[in-house]
C-alpha cells in the first residue's frame, strides 16, 4: 500500500498513522518528525530547516523532495509506506507522481476551532514522539510516555501564533491538493472529526475496515 494521510496540522495525522503502523506493516515517513530530528542533532539538513519550522513556513520544495527520496530508499522492498506531511504544495505533488504512484488518501477534515485546541494543548514524547493532549488525550502518568516513559515536551511551534500561521500555509498551499487528487481520481477515505474530546480508535477502525474493502490491508 502506498498512501498519504491528509489534513491540517493538528487533525490528527501522527496520531492515527503510528495507530495504523503495526496493523498495516508499512513504514509511516513524517516529515516533521524528520525535520524536528534534524534540529535537534543539528545536522545539516537541520542548520537549512529550522528557521522555516519554527515559524511554521514551507521548507522549500527542493529540500523536502531530498528529504523524502533518501527516506524512501530505506524501505524495504515490497513494503509499502504512508506519507505523513507529504505532499504539502502542488510541485511536491507532481514530483511524487514520478515516484510512486498513491493508492489512496486517508483524509481528516476537522474544524478549525478543534486544530487550536487541541494543538495548544498537544505534547510530544521527547524519545519516541509519541502524540497525548494533556487536556483531550492524557498520557497515563502526567509528563510521561505511555509507550517508553519519556519525558513529554511541548512543540515550539504549537503556539497559538504559529498554529494561525500553520493553518493559513495548509488553506492557501495544502488543501489545494484535494482537488488534485480528486482530479486524478485517487480513493479517498473520508474522515470527519466532530468533537475536539473524540477518541482516535474508533476513526483508526473505520480507515482499517475501509482499507480492507479495497484490498489494501
Ligand atoms: P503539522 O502539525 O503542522 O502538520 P508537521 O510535524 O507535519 O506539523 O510539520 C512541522 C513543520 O515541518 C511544518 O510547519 C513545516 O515547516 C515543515 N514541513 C513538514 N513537512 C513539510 C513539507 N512537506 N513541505 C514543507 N515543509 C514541511
Ligand atoms: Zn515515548
Amino acid at each position: 500500500m502506498k498512501a498519504i494521510i491528509f489534513g491540517a496540522p493538528g487533525a490528527g495525522k501522527g496520531t492515527y498513522s503510528t495507530r495504523m503502523q503495526n496493523q498495516l506493516g508499512v513504514d509511516v515517513i513524517a516529515m516533521g518528525d524528520i525535520f524536528r530530528e534534524s534540529v535537534k542533532q543539528n545536522t545539516e539538513l537541520g542548520k537549512k530547516v529550522k528557521s522555516y519550522v519554527e515559524k511554521g513556513a514551507l521548507v522549500p520544495d527542493e529540500v523536502v523532495l531530498e528529504v523524502l527520496k533518501d527516506r524512501l530508499k530505506k524501505v524495504p522492498k515490497g513494503k509499502g509506506f504512508l506519507l505523513d506531511g507529504f505532499p504539502r504544495t502542488i510541485a511536491q505533488a507532481e514530483s511524487l507522481q514520478s515516484i510512486a504512484k498513491i493508492d489512496v488518501i486517508l483524509m481528516l477534515d476537522v474544524p478549525d476551532q478543534i486544530i487550536i485546541e487541541r494543538l495548544t494543548s498537544r505534547r510530544l514524547c521527547k524519545s519516541c514522539g509519541a502524540v497525548y493532549n494533556i487536556r483531550f488525550l492524557k498520557p497515563k502518568v502526567e509528563g510521561k510516555c505511555d509507550k517508553c516513559g519519556g519525558e513529554l515536551y511541548q512543540r515550539s511551534d504549537d503556539n497559538e501564533a504559529v498554529i494561525r500561521n500553520r493553518l493559513q500555509v495548509y488553506k492557501t498551499q495544502t488543501e489545494p491538493l484535494v482537488e488534485y487528487y480528486r482530479k486524478k481520481n485517487t480513493p479517498f477515505i473520508v474522515n470527519v472529526t466532530k468533537s475536539v474530546d473524540q477518541p482516535p480508535e474508533p476513526m483508526v477502525e473505520h480507515m482499517m475496515a475501509e482499507l480492507k474493502k479495497m484490498g489494501l490491508a
